[in-house]
């Protein structure tokens, strides 16, 4: 119709990441498609002052309440609503005025707004596998019951999403998540023991955060995106496989009973997912770089070194116990990470931290959303003693 607004509002929580960086690049190359409506940051005030006056959204929030006044006098002489805390996130999920949320946050402190737009009924193009990981039981109930479209964008599990297109009727027989390996691939625990964070944060394909790159050098990430995929998929366990692939060409693979296995190939550029989630279900024509078969004349597969990359096997224990556990084993994996990037421990000790806190932290079989919050702050008070922190 003349004059109706046909763009998309989308809510970018935790804009200033890699993803919400990438999720604006998006957005500019869009403007006839997508509009910013909030904008979140955490600590990041100069890069969040400077997106707001290029996007213009209605609000952002700066969740460290001492850059509050920076931001707000900054924004001053526009009509752009600045909040500020913790619970603002929340607050501004709440708004009745966006279509997209992009859960871009890192870690735990994506949960709540998320579960807030889950709960409005908003669409989730989900970035934050956090989520999922510790509550996703309750998260996709209510996004069931308030037909909240999630959208994932992890490469993974947009892969996945994307081999799932027009097979509604026909149950997945198992997922093959593939695995880049990290830059630690083939080297024993005599290597890693002398690991350093700016080595750990040199992924081979892909540019991301800081947390991410420490959780795909451990396979943590890994074992995050079998948790996140079981729930985003409804798979068992036992259905969702891992395959290392040194190239990060095949994104992951949907195997169906008859055997059949379709694949979701490209460059490693998350720009592409993020844009699919953003656009679903149409796809947007883009000018990035097309792939060239001939300049990949192997791709290669092989099995995980689970004996030297520990957290794997402890991802898949949790995800088989279920309950409160994979909620305990995201939490002392961020304290730990948290504590290595800040050069406290080294790498293997990510591992010992992880699974000592997962031993320690009794066992809720049906946890409420209480009982994950609870679990969390539990081990990552248990992580932070063991790492007298
Ligand atoms: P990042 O560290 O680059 O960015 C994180 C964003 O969250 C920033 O905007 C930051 O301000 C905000 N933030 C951090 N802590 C916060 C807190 N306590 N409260 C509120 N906001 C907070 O992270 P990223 O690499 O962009 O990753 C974001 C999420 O997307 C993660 O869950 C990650 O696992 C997932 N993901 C990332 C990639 C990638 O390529 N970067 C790929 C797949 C999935
Ligand atoms: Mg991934």
């Amino acid at each position: 119709m003349k004059g109706e607004n046909l763009t998309k509002k989308i809510a970018i929580f935790g804009s200033t990441g890699s993803i919400g960086t990438q999720a604006l690049e998006v957005v500019k190359a869009n403007k006839h498609l997508f509009e910013v409506e909030i904008l979140t940051a955490h600590n990041n005030e100069e890069l969040l002052i400077q997106q707001a006056l290029e996007y213009q959204p209605n609000a952002v929030c700066i969740v460290n309440e001492s850059k509050y006044d920076v931001v707000k006098k900054a924004l001053a002489k526009t009509d752009i609503k600045v909040f500020s805390g913790e619970e603002a996130l929340v607050e501004l999920a709440d708004f009745d005025t966006y279509d997209i949320m992009l859960a871009a946050i890192v870690g735990f402190a994506g949960l709540k707004p998320t579960l807030k737009a889950v709960e409005k009924g908003k669409v989730i193009a989900l970035a934050n596998k956090e989520t999922l990981v510790v509550a996703g039981d309750i998260v996709m109930q209510k996004a069931l019951e308030n037909r909240a479209p999630i959208i994932p964008v992890d490469s993974e599990h947009s892969a996945i999403f994307q081999c799932l297109v027009g097979e509604s009727r026909n149950p997945i027989e198992k997922v093959i998540l593939t695995a880049s390996g990290g830059p630690f691939l083939g080297k024993k625990p005599n290597f890693l023991v002398n690991v350093k964070r700016d080595h750990a944060l040199q992924h081979p394909n892909w540019s991301m955060g800081a947390k991410i790159s420490v959780d795909s050098a451990t396979l943590m990430n890994k074992g995050l995106e079998m948790i996140e995929a079981k729930w985003l998929f409804n798979l068992k366990p036992e259905q969702i496989d891992v395959v290392i692939h040194p190239q990060s060409v095949i994104h992951s693979m949907v195997q169906f009973e008859d055997g059949s296995i379709k694949a979701q190939m490209g460059y490693p550029d998350m720009k592409l997912p993020i844009q699919y989630a953003l656009g679903f279900p149409a796809r947007i024509k883009n000018d990035f770089p097309r792939f060239q078969f001939r300049k990949y004349p192997n791709l290669s597969f092989e099995e995980p070194d689970y004996k030297t990359f520990r957290n794997l096997g402890l991802a898949i224990d949790a995800m088989q116990s279920g309950g409160n556990k994979p909620c305990v084993l995201n939490a002392a994996n961020e304290i730990a990470v948290w504590a290595f990037l800040k050069n406290r421990i080294g790498f293997l000790d990510i591992t010992a931290v992880v699974e000592k806190t997962m031993e320690s932290v009794p066992f809720i079989p049906n946890p409420s959303l209480q009982d994950y919050f609870d679990s969390d702050g539990e081990a990552r008070n248990f992580a932070a003693t063991l790492l007298k922190i």
